[in-house]
C-alpha cells in the first residue's frame, strides 16, 4: 500500500496523509514525483497540496485516511532543489509547510488551475489522428485541411488556422473525433547577448575573477563597495558571463520602486529575455514571468523579496542587491529573510551567491570576517565622482522654519542657484505627528493602539501610521472644549508647504508612501525630476535607496536626532545605513556632492562616527560590541509573540509556555519575558513577548522546536493567536 504524504495550506505545522486517487495503478503512484499537485479534500473544502513523498504506510490508520482527489501535474513544476528549498525553509522558520510551499507557486496554481506553458495556442495531432493517412477524411474539405496542415508540422498555431479561414469550431469536431487536441506552441528562444561592460578599475576586477573562478558550485560573497563604486557593473559581468554559459541569472532587489532603474539598465546592457517579479504586478503579466522563469526561457529574473522562492530551470548566479536592507524580512506570516534564503537557495542549487551593499548587515560581515562568506571590498568611487563631504549643523538656539536652519536654508539657495538639485530627508510622512490642546494637554491618539494621530493635510484626516484607522480632524478639543488645538512635531507635507512658499520658483517634489501610490508615480517621478533641473526632492526612507539623480550636489538629513535615540540593539547599525545610503544619493556624477545634518547632539558618538564617513569602521566597531554583548550575529534571537484581545492572556500563555519548557532548554539560551510589546496596544489586539536569546544556531533551533511544539500542543486557542519570529529584525 502506498500513502502521499502531502504539504497543505494550512495553519498546521504538519504534513498530511492521503491514498492516491480512486482507481490509480500501483505503478503510476510509484512514478509519483515530489512537488507534484494534487486537489484533495481537508475539511469541507477542496484544496491544492503538493507532494512531499510517497511512503509506505501511514501512522493513521487506513480507515482514517481520505483519498486524493486527482493528481494536477503529469510532472512535478518545480525541481528538486527548491523543494529541498521549501522544506529547509519551513523546518528553519518553524512555518507551515503547505504555506512555504505555496511561496514557490504563482496563484493560479495554488488555487488547483492547470499549468500552461508560456507561448501560442494551437493544436496538434492526438491519438488516432496521427495514424490517419494523408488526405483523409476527404468528405469534408475544411477538416481534411486542418488535418493535412497537422500532418504537415508537429503543432499549428490558432493564428495560422485563422490566416486560412479555418475556424476552431472546425478544430473541435476533429478534437469530437480524438484525432487532435490542444497544444501551447513554444516561442522562439532569444539567444542572449550582452554589450561589453566598462573597463573595471583594480578592486573592481579582483572582485569580478574572484567569482568567476567560484562560478561553478556553491560560494558565498559580500561585495563591501562604497556608494556609486560600481557594485552594479560588477553585477553586470558576472550576469553577462552567466548567461554565456547558458545560465540564469536571479537578481533580488529590496524595492518595487527600484525595478524601472534596474530594468533600465540592465536592458541597456543585455539583449536577453528580462522578467521582474514583483508585488504591483497583475496576476497573468506574475504568472508568464514565472513560468518563463521555470521553463528557461528567461535568461534575467529581477524580483523584490519573494522572487527568491521562483523555480529556475538553470541557475547560474544569484544576486542580493542592498543586502543589508529590512524589507527582504517577511514581518508577517511566514516570517523570513529572502537574503538568508537566497543563500541556502544557491547551497541547494549548487551556484555562487553574491550580496552586495555599501553598507552591509553585521550578520554578513560577521560571516565573511569568520570565513563563511569571501569578501570583496570597494573603497572608491568608480569613475569621476568623488565620496561627498558630510558636516553637521549644529541646531541648538537657532530659529527653525519647517524644521529648517538659516545655515541649511541658504545651503539651499546657493545649490538652487547654481543649477543644482536638492535633496532632503524627514523620516516622517503626514503634515505632523501629534495634534495637541494647548490648554488642557490633551492629545489625540488612536482608540486601537498605544499611539497617537498623525495629522494629515492633503486630504485632511488624522491618520493612525499603525492600524490604518483615520478620524476627522476635530475643531474643538473633546476634553474641555477649548479651540486651541496646535501641531507639534514635523513631517513631509509640512516642510513641503513650507519649501513652496520659501523657494517658490522651483519645482518641489515631495515623496513618500502618500503621494507615490500610483503604480508608475516612482518610475515618472525619477524621469521627471532628471530632466528638470533644478528643484528640491523632499521625502522619506523611500528616496533613500539606490536611487540615481545626478544632479543632486545637496544632501540634507532634517532631523538626524530622530535616530540617534532608538531602544533597539539593531538602532545604530540602522541609522548608520541610513545615514550612509542618504548621504551616497550626493555627488554621484560631475556635480560634488555636499552632506548637511542637523542635530541638537552634535558630539553624539554614533554621528561622529558617522561625520567620518566610514561606515566600514563603524560596523566593525558594533559588531564587536554585539559579540561582547552575546547578541546577534554573535547569538541567536527569536521572539514568541502573542496578539490577544486580552491584555493579560496572551502573557499568561507565554508564561506557561516558560514554565513547561524551561527546563529541557538547551545549555547557555537564556529566555527573556513574557514582556509587553513596546507598543503594547495596536489594531485592538494586546501583544506580549518572549524573547530568547541562544549562544548558536543549533540550541536557538533546538529551543524553537521545544517552543513550538509547546505552543502547538495546546490546540487553537478562541481570540489568541501567537507567531515565531526566527532572527527577528526588531525586538518588538
Ligand atoms: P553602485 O552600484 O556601487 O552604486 P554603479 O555600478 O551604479 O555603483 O556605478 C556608479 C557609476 O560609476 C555609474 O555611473 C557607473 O556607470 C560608473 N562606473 C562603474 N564602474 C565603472 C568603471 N569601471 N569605469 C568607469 N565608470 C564606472
Ligand atoms: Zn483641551
Ligand atoms: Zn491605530
Amino acid at each position: 500500500m502506498s500513502v502521499l504524504r502531502l504539504a497543505i495550506p494550512s495553519p498546521l505545522r504538519r504534513l498530511f496523509d492521503y491514498l492516491p486517487p480512486r482507481g490509480m495503478g500501483a505503478a503510476e503512484v510509484q512514478g509519483l514525483s515530489p512537488g507534484q499537485r494534487l486537489s484533495v479534500p481537508f475539511g469541507s473544502r477542496r484544496v491544492t497540496g503538493y507532494l512531499v513523498e510517497v511512503c509506505l504506510e501511514s501512522e493513521l490508520p487506513d480507515s482514517a485516511l481520505k483519498h486524493a482527489e486527482a493528481v494536477l501535474d503529469p510532472q512535478a513544476l518545480v525541481s528538486p532543489a527548491l523543494l529541498q528549498l521549501c522544506d529547509w525553509a519551513a523546518r528553519y522558520y518553524h512555518h507551515p509547510p503547505g504555506e512555504v510551499f505555496s511561496a514557490a507557486f504563482p496563484r493560479p496554481l495554488r488555487e488547483g488551475k492547470p499549468h500552461q506553458a508560456n507561448g501560442t495556442p494551437g493544436w496538434r495531432l492526438s491519438g488516432r489522428g496521427m495514424g490517419l493517412p494523408t488526405g483523409a477524411l476527404g468528405r469534408s474539405p475544411r477538416q481534411a485541411q486542418a488535418l493535412a496542415m497537422l500532418q504537415g508540422a508537429e503543432a499549428v498555431a490558432n493564428t495560422e488556422f485563422a490566416a486560412r479561414a479555418i475556424s476552431q469550431a472546425i478544430l473541435r469536431n476533429l478534437h469530437d473525433k480524438a484525432l487532435v487536441e490542444k497544444c501551447t506552441l513554444k516561442l522562439p528562444q532569444l539567444e542572449p547577448a550582452s554589450r561589453p561592460g566598462l573597463a573595471l578599475n583594480a578592486e573592481q576586477a579582483s572582485a569580478v575573477n574572484a567569482l568567476l573562478e567560484n562560478r561553478e558550485g556553491f560560494s558565498c560573497h559580500l561585495l563591501e563597495g562604497v556608494t556609486g563604486s560600481g557594485k552594479t557593473e560588477i553585477y553586470l559581468q558576472l550576469i553577462a558571463d552567466c548567461l554565456a554559459r547558458g545560465r540564469q541569472a536571479l537578481v533580488l532587489i529590496p524595492e518595487i520602486g527600484l525595478t524601472p532603474q534596474t530594468l533600465d539598465r540592465f536592458s541597456g546592457r543585455f539583449a536577453a529575455n528580462i522578467v521582474v517579479l514583483h508585488s504591483g504586478l497583475g496576476e497573468a503579466e506574475r504568472y508568464r514571468a514565472w513560468e518563463a522563469a521555470r521553463d528557461g526561457s528567461a535568461h534575467i529574473v529581477i524580483g523584490t523579496r519573494s522572487a527568491v522562492f521562483t523555480p529556475l530551470r538553470a541557475p547560474g548566479l544569484i544576486v542580493v542587491d542592498e543586502e543589508h536592507d529590512s524589507s527582504y524580512k517577511q514581518q508577517d506570516g511566514f516570517r523570513y529573510s529572502a537574503r538568508d534564503v537566497a543563500v541556502k537557495r544557491a547551497q541547494l542549487e549548487g551556484c555562487p551567491v553574491l550580496l552586495g551593499s555599501a553598507t552591509p548587515s553585521l550578520e554578513s560581515l560577521h560571516n565573511a570576517m569568520t570565513g563563511r562568506y569571501q569578501l570583496h571590498r570597494l573603497r572608491q568611487r568608480a569613475g569621476a565622482s568623488a565620496l561627498p563631504v558630510i558636516r553637521a549643523i549644529d541646531v541648538r538656539r537657532q530659529e527653525l522654519q519647517a524644521g529648517l536652519s538659516p545655515l541649511l536654508l541658504s545651503a539651499i539657495g546657493d545649490k538652487l542657484a547654481a543649477g543644482q538639485q536638492v535633496l532632503l530627508f524627514l523620516n516622517r510622512r503626514g503634515y505632523a505627528p501629534t495634534l495637541q490642546c494647548h490648554d488642557c494637554g490633551w492629545v489625540a491618539e488612536c482608540r486601537a493602539c498605544d499611539a497617537r494621530l498623525t495629522m494629515h493635510r492633503r486630504p485632511a484626516r488624522l491618520r493612525c501610521h499603525h492600524c490604518g484607522a483615520t478620524q476627522a480632524i476635530p475643531r474643538q478639543c473633546p476634553k474641555c472644549h477649548g479651540d486651541n488645538l496646535l501641531t507639534a512635531g514635523l513631517g513631509t507635507e509640512q516642510t513641503e508647504d513650507f519649501l513652496r512658499r520659501h523657494f517658490c520658483q522651483w519645482p518641489i517634489y515631495r515623496v513618500d508612501s502618500d503621494s507615490m501610490q500610483a503604480r508608475h508615480a516612482m518610475r515618472e517621478l525619477v524621469a521627471q525630476v532628471n530632466r528638470e533641473q533644478p528643484g528640491i526632492l523632499l521625502g522619506t526612507q523611500m528616496l533613500t535607496k539606490g536611487h540615481h539623480f545626478p544632479a543632486v550636489g545637496l544632501v540634507a538629513i532634517i532631523d538626524a536626532d530622530a535616530m540617534l535615540f532608538s531602544a533597539d540593539f539593531r538602532g545604530e547599525e540602522r541609522m548608520a545605513q541610513l545615514l550612509t545610503q542618504v548621504a551616497g544619493r550626493a555627488g554621484r556624477a560631475e556635480v560634488p556632492g555636499q552632506v548637511l545634518l542637523q542635530t541638537h547632539y552634535p558630539d553624539h558618538p554614533a554621528l561622529q562616527a558617522m561625520l567620518a564617513l566610514d561606515y566600514s569602521d563603524q560596523a566593525r566597531a558594533m559588531l564587536a560590541s554585539r559579540q561582547a554583548a552575546g547578541m546577534p550575529p554573535a547569538g541567536q534571537l527569536l521572539i514568541l509573540r502573542t496578539d490577544c484581545s486580552d491584555s493579560a492572556r496572551g502573557e499568561k500563555f507565554l508564561q506557561t509556555l516558560r514554565d513547561l519548557t524551561r527546563d529541557r532548554l538547551p545549555t547557555g539560551t537564556q529566555l527573556i519575558g513574557p514582556l509587553p510589546a513596546p507598543m503594547q496596544r495596536r489594531a485592538g489586539k494586546f501583544r506580549s513577548q518572549l524573547i530568547l536569546l541562544a549562544p548558536d544556531r543549533r540550541a536557538a533551533q533546538a529551543a524553537a522546536g521545544l517552543l513550538v511544539a509547546q505552543a502547538e500542543a495546546g490546540g487553537a486557542r478562541r481570540d489568541l493567536k501567537w507567531s515565531i519570529d526566527i532572527d527577528p529584525l526588531d525586538l518588538y
